[in-house]
């Protein structure tokens, strides 16, 4: 029997609030998804509350935990500055569900970023936008790590289309530990978590941008990862104020950035630069995919996008260029089918140019891995 959104609301009736009402009357919740068996939504609060109602985070999610036919609940408390205020952390106030202030002030947020105990490096790969092959190259370039030796997680936070579980055949949910941790699921040899596990692909989430952060903090935090040398984050494509947000409150080590060689996306691609650029995050480099097309059947290349474009972009703006990709139809049918080209074909040519690309981002990440 699945529960209903009725149930839901039922149980939250009885979760007091700081505000002496019930948490169904205090007018913080978000819309709640309920989902076979799985619910989300989120409890919006202004920043200097938040101490307060991270208690009653916890009880609403135990609460609807406790519900029959629940198999998940993801609660995110979302705490909002208001304009003008005084940043949570100087206030005093601790973190909202994480160890960290949700908002920070541009140009210094880097110093107060709790680490994730157990990973050396978490790094983004983003886009300016949808489409360019952010997930298949950030899945392969996890592969390629994982290929050096490295111990490797894939963190889909695509919230607004995670691929993760299509393009790694992922299909069974993440089980709970004896402290409530997600454990993610082990795939290739790499670690991964998406949103997917909780939510259909095609089930449009529409998020504000303080709940991606909250979601996806609590994706970062409330896993347990177990130990590893790098996380790789598949960040939501983009470069709007919820990349900034989240860029500001992960705690990179890097970012990669993706671009297909067409002007509009090379376009993008600066916007990302400039956006890692604002929040002191090393951009590790550019990735050209679908650079030129490679005939399958012949292997003759045709640059049909005037390609190069990222190349000269990066020389321009002085930061690493990793490496081409060709449009090619093996990559789209491995990565389709849930068994990503550097698993598939590990001996081909396409696995080859993402484990040179991942041998350049090790190199690059090496004392940050060795001191860890
Ligand atoms: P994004 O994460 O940027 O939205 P995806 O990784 O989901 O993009 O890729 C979009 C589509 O393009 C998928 O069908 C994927 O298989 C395909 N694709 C990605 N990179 C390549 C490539 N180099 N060659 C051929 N198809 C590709």
């Amino acid at each position: 029997m699945s529960v209903t959104q009725q149930q839901v609301l039922d149980a939250l009736a009885k979760v007091m609030t700081p505000r002496g009402v019930a948490l169904t009357s205090a007018n913080v919740l978000s819309a709640i998804a309920v989902n076979d068996g799985k619910v989300f939504f989120s409890i919006n609060v202004d920043a200097a509350e938040a101490r307060a109602w991270e208690n009653v985070r916890a009880h609403a999610e135990n609460a609807v935990r406790a519900l029959p036919g629940v198999t998940t609940a993801m609660i995110a408390l979302t705490a909002e500055r208001k304009p003008g205020a005084a940043p949570a952390a100087r206030q005093g106030v601790p973190p909202v569900s994480s160890h960290r202030p949700p908002h920070s002030p541009a140009g210094s947020p880097m110093a107060r970023q709790a680490e994730i105990p157990g990973i050396a490096a978490v790094i983004a790969v983003a886009s300016g936008k949808g489409g360019v092959g952010k997930s298949t190259t950030a899945l392969n370039l996890a592969l390629g790590l994982r290929d050096s030796g490295l111990r490797v997680g894939l963190l889909d936070a695509d919230i607004y289309g995670p691929s993760v579980p299509r393009l790694t055949g992922i299909r069974e949910k993440p089980e709970l530990n004896d402290e409530r941790k997600m454990i993610p699921i082990v795939r290739f040899g790499l670690a991964i978590m998406s949103i997917g596990f909780l939510v259909e692909e095609d089930t449009a989430m529409i998020w504000r941008g303080p709940m991606v952060m909250s979601a996806i903090t609590q994706m970062l935090r409330d896993v347990a990862w177990g130990t590893l040398d790098v996380l790789v984050v598949d960040m939501p494509p983009g470069t709007g104020d919820a990349q900034l947000t989240l860029a500001q409150n992960v705690p990179l080590k890097g970012a990669i950035i993706i671009s297909t060689p067409q002007d509009l996306s090379l376009i993008d691609a600066r916007r990302g630069l400039a956006m890692f650029k604002k929040v002191n995050v090393p951009v590790l480099g550019i990735v050209e995919n679908m650079s030129y097309f490679q005939c399958p059947h012949c292997g003759t290349r045709s640059d049909i996008f005037g390609h190069g474009g990222a190349r000269h972009e990066a020389e321009r703006l002085g930061v690493p260029f990793l490496g081409e990709i060709p449009l090619h139809v093996a990559i789209r049918e491995t990565s389709d089918a849930g068994n990503p080209v550097v698993v598939s074909e590990p001996d081909g040519p396409h696995a080859a140019i993402y484990r040179a690309i991942a041998t350049n981002v090790r190199e690059q990440l090496k004392g940050v891995i060795a001191a860890a």
